[in-house]
């Protein structure tokens, strides 16, 4: 997604890096939660860089042929890596994916950069631009080609690496970079901007989405996916794993396993004080079910969603994964009294 325009949050980060141009590394790191427009500001900022004609806030002049060429992804001077098939964000690629959806950067992807690198740029600017995301994808072997390029930088060339993990990134790729902070908008600024972008039921998305604007924009077609996914969590014990597990699979593993944790997350609150974060929704029916929760088996359970997130990139048995997580649900459960 390119999107011309920066976040209204984004401004004060924009004008500091674009101020001090001359100074600049050449290699950028943008960490920050996911969902507050990294990678929008990253490209932005990659289109300005190789501008013909940027305006004087240091903005793409989105006329001159370097500008035409961003938009065509196509231009001389830019690359971006991304784990291949995440590119593709067609639905029937993501339910095939199932086993094999790429979740990492490979060194093959790394490896083809040499030849751009080690070419002159097409421009009389002469800078070069590579767009790495998300960082963590990166393998071990992967990174360590990166590291070489890093080590032994082409005159003109910068490196923008985007990550919500960076605390996955290798220590020396980390220390060759100069990290930025990427901010995070106020709940208002979220909400403004939602309202102004025309969704619906903003306060609510925001909420489940934990704060970040983008992500809550993007739950469109989520939406009725995930109303089959709390009917059958609703169920408690009863929950039939074979449904939920294929609702799960098609939202991905790292979703799938933020989904059971916000889920659980509320039936824990509404166990101790009665309250929901993020299922207003179901506010009633969690407190019911939250009654017959285990809080032996609740610690255990979420043990094992933080170690699920921990492999969440690795494509082996998702499915297999997701099915023991959602018996494992079941088991949160005591069996209703019947009186
Ligand atoms: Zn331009």
């Amino acid at each position: 997604m390119i999107n011309n325009q920066l976040y209204p949050w984004q401004q004060k980060t924009w004008l500091l890096l674009t101020a001090d141009k001359q100074r600049m590394h050449h290699a950028l790191l943008l960490k920050g939660q996911s969902g507050i427009g990294k990678l929008d500001f990253a490209t932005n900022f990659a289109k300005s860089l190789l501008c013909n004609n940027p305006t004087v806030d240091h903005q793409a002049c989105n006329i001159c042929p370097s500008c035409g060429w961003f938009e065509q992804d196509n231009h001389p001077d830019f690359r971006q890596i991304t784990p291949e098939q995440d590119t593709d964000k067609d639905e029937d690629t993501s339910v095939k994916g199932k086993g094999g959806k790429k979740s990492q950067i490979s060194v093959a992807q790394i490896r083809s950069l040499s030849d751009f690198l080690s070419l002159s740029s097409h421009q009389k600017s002469g800078a070069r631009i590579v767009l790495i995301h998300p960082a963590e994808a990166l393998n071990n072997a992967s990174a360590n080609a990166l590291l070489k390029m890093l080590e032994e930088p082409s005159a003109g060339v910068l490196f923008i690496l985007v990550s919500h993990q960076p605390h996955k990134l290798l220590p020396t790729i980390l220390s060759r970079c100069q990290k930025i902070d990427m901010p995070i908008p106020s709940q208002a600024e979220s909400l403004s901007w939602m309202q102004i972008t025309g969704i619906e039921n903003a306060a609510e998305r925001l909420r489940y989405a934990g704060g970040s604007p983008l992500l809550a924009a993007s739950k469109d077609g989520e939406g009725a996916q995930m109303a089959i996914l709390l009917k059958e969590l609703l169920c408690g014990r009863q929950l039939n794993v074979f449904n939920a597990a294929s609702t799960l699979i098609v939202m991905g593993m790292e979703n799938a396993i933020n989904a059971l944790q916000k889920w659980t997350y509320d039936l824990m609150l509404s166990a101790s004080i009665n309250q929901v974060r993020y299922h207003a929704e179901y506010a009633v029916d969690l407190n019911k079910l939250s009654k017959l929760l285990m809080l032996d088996q609740y610690f255990l359970f979420q043990e094992k969603l933080v170690e699920a997130k921990k492999s969440a990139t690795h494509p082996l048995n998702q499915e297999l994964q997701l099915e023991a997580l959602l018996l494992q649900y079941t088991q949160l459960f005591k069996v209703k009294n019947v009186s």
